[in-house]
């Protein structure tokens, strides 16, 4: 029984020692990533309920690493934030992001909003503000066509610091959204302090509309506070008619997800948006 024992540490040490060098060869990897240009932009389309329109798109960072292969982001994005990474790769998600939109400006789609995922890491140890209004003078972008998207949890935790960064991001123009939201402890107190204008309903909650009446009446809840705070409602990781129908019978004002689109690059999704009839929608 003793040396089974023994085995098993072992082997147990061993599991752990090759998970941690995995994690070490990965951040050597990603520290090299940009240098490389292995990271690229996919844009998830966003529609409005009340007009058939698309509103915008969500970009949404891809790393194909050389060494590694395809890395997702749930993986890599909190490495990055462990390493500190994050700051260089947020910066130039926010460039790229706003160059595209640039593009598709020139080709016409002057209206639409490019959303950009931001970590708290960015707000609070970055000097997001300042890399910000670089970036949008840069890329000759009105700072009213860009939403940066923050967790809940992540904002929640840190209330006090964000929010003056959130307050001075505003300020500049850019749009605000709490992202995965209903995942986190957000108190209505909170959520009306913070200086946001929309709230994305994580695709958690979504995915089981018209399956799971918990679900239901958590999004129907949130849909009609958001509401009486003033807030834009967009409904993420939608995948079927039912679940955008119930959603839009709720008042939901935006949906994202599977059922519109995938996330495309560039040139795709600047052909969905130009060939997008609003009268498509039902
Ligand atoms: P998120 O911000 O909540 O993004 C939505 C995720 O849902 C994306 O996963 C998207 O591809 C996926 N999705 C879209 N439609 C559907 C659908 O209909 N059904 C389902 N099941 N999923 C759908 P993705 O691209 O793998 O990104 C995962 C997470 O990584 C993002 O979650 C975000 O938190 C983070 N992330 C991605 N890009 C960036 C970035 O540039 N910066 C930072 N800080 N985080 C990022
Ligand atoms: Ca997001
Ligand atoms: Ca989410
Ligand atoms: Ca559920």
């Amino acid at each position: 029984a003793k040396s089974i024992g023994r085995n098993t540490f072992q082997i147990y040490t061993e599991e752990m020692d090759a998970e941690t060098r995995k994690r070490a060869l990965m951040a050597a990897a990603l520290r090299r990533a940009l240098d490389r240009g292995e990271f690229r932009l996919l844009y998830q389309p966003r529609l409005s309920l009340t007009d058939g329109k698309i509103t915008g798109v969500e970009a949404l960072l891809r790393w194909h690493s050389a060494d590694i292969g395809e890395v997702p982001p749930d993986v890599f994005i909190p490495l990055a934030e462990e390493t500190g990474l994050i700051l260089k790769i947020g910066e130039w998600v926010l460039r790229e992001a706003c160059l595209t939109l640039r593009r598709w400006r020139r080709n016409g789609l002057v209206d639409v909003a490019m959303a950009v995922n931001v970590s708290v890491l960015q707000l609070l140890r970055g000097n997001l503000p300042e890399v910000l209004e670089r970036v949008l003078i840069e890329a000759d972008v009105p700072a009213e066509r860009i939403e940066l998207e923050v967790t809940e949890s992540m904002v929640m935790a840190n209330a006090e610091q964000t929010t003056a960064v959130l307050n001075h991001l505003r300020d500049i123009g850019v749009s605000i959204a709490i992202d995965d939201f209903g995942t986190g402890y957000s108190s209505l107190v909170y959520l009306k302090r913070l200086p946001i204008d929309t709230l994305k309903i994580d695709k958690e909650f979504v995915g089981d509309l018209t399956r799971d009446p918990d679900d239901e009446a958590i999004t129907a809840t949130v849909i009609t506070m958001a509401h009486s705070l003033g807030l834009n409602v967009v409904a993420e990781g939608v995948e079927t008619q039912a679940q955008m129908d119930y959603l839009r019978e709720q008042g939901c004002d935006e949906i994202q997800g599977y059922w519109l689109s995938p996330p495309l690059d560039s040139h795709h999704c600047l052909a969905f948006m130009r060939t997008w009839q609003p009268s498509i929608v039902p």
